[in-house]
């Protein structure tokens, strides 16, 4: 009887964390327009957004716009992944009075021939599923990256181009 109860207890448990939507540590695999794999982001819930290790190869050297978007599609060139992640309405741009996006993100900085490392804080999302803001809402979101820097301020690209490289975020 004893080992039954503990065992209903764990099931009570596991079905109380379900209930509550408890936020999961998350990954991206990213890959180039041609299917190479080019970097991974590590995303771990925080109680006040969600923190990415992000680790790149293989991109072109210089500064990259880098940017959670709207839809969990990959297909070159990228397009399916939609818009900036933007459950809040705003404007586009980290520098713009009616931003930012809740994907909007700083520039990353490519090193020439060489790998970034580099975390990176979001604070306008949270992986906790159910949240108007969760990475995971009804269709999930993507990470990706652009040709050029992200100028922060035009909506709603911050004109940086072409996008080149892209990764589903999955729990
Ligand atoms: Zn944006």
């Amino acid at each position: 009887m004893k080992t039954l109860g503990y065992v209903i207890s764990i099931a009570a448990a596991v079905a109380l964390a379900a209930v509550a939507n408890v936020a999961q540590a998350a990954t991206a695999t990213l890959k180039d327009t041609t299917g190479i794999i080019v970097g991974t982001v590590d995303l771990e819930p925080s109680p006040h957004g969600v923190l990415l290790k992000v680790t790149l190869t293989g991109l072109p050297p210089g500064e990259h716009a880098f940017h959670l978007h709207q839809t969990a599609a990959c297909v070159p060139p990228f397009t399916s992944a939609g818009g900036h992640f933007n459950p809040f309405g705003k404007e586009h741009g980290l520098l713009n009075p009616k931003g930012p996006h809740a994907g909007d993100l700083p520039n990353i900085v490519m090193p020439d021939g060489d790998e970034l490392n580099i975390n990176i804080f979001a604070n306008l999302v949270t992986l906790e599923p159910g949240k108007k803001n969760s990475l995971f809402d009804s269709d999930g979101t993507a990470i990706v990256i652009h040709v050029g820097p992200d100028d922060y301020t035009t909506d709603p690209t911050g004109s940086a181009g072409k996008r080149i490289a892209c990764g589903v975020i999955v729990p």
